[in-house]
């Protein structure tokens, strides 16, 4: 099983992530968690560029798919051949909302990357993290979170969200929408619902 986490930045992600990958080991998975951009050395390290450098949206598409295939053809595809439960911070559809709907990069180029690259692989269940762009602002305030994307306007993650709610209108069987807008026990109520849903 492969279950990819997504959401705009300040959504909440983290803390569930862990409580997801519990759930799962309680009842007998062996549990892999990992994160895009990065989850392997040379991911990492491409990570480290794309958030500190400057570039132009067709580079930092390419630094982010380049990493994603190293990541998978050295992380993912192994767990997942050995029966592991990969549970990834982030994966593809991030590619869609931050670099297409986000950054304007064409939607039909991702697409052909997300073909090459990923060869058909999609993950399993996608818990998406959906809250209004001004509440994760207030949220990533609070957090003092900073590199150099965090500062982008509310019109910037507002084009974000709008990103992932058309991947998730397109992939419904693969989307679930995590109102991710109240308190830690609320969300974690949606989440384990998708999961039980599944039989997970
Ligand atoms: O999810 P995480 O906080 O690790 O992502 C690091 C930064 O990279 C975030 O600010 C996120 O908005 C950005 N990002 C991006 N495009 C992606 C994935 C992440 O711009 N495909």
């Amino acid at each position: 099983r492969f279950i990819s986490f997504e959401g705009i930045d300040g959504a909440g992600k983290s803390t569930h992530i862990e409580a997801v990958s519990a759930r799962l080991r309680e009842r007998g998975a062996t549990v892999l968690n990992t994160r895009e951009p990065g989850g392997t050395p040379l991911a990492e390290t491409l990570r480290g560029l794309f958030l500190h450098e400057g570039m132009d949206h067709l580079t930092e598409a390419l630094l982010v798919f380049a990493g994603r295939r190293d990541h998978l053809v050295k992380v993912i595809e192994p767990a997942l051949a050995a029966g592991q439960t990969v549970v990834c911070d982030r994966f593809a559809d991030a590619s869609f909302a931050y670099q297409g709907h986000g950054r304007g990069m064409d939607l039909q180029v991702l697409a052909t990357l997300e073909q090459w690259v990923l060869q058909g692989r999609q993950p399993d269940l996608t818990l998406w993290f959906d809250l209004p762009a001004e509440q994760a602002a207030q949220r990533r305030a609070a957090a003092r979170e900073a590199d150099r994307f965090e500062q982008q306007d509310l019109d910037f993650f507002n084009r974000v969200r709008a990103g992932y709610a058309a991947r998730a209108a397109a992939a419904p069987q693969r989307f679930v929408r995590i109102d991710a807008s109240g308190d830690i026990a609320s969300v974690a109520a949606q989440v384990a619902a998708a999961l039980e849903a599944r039989g997970w």
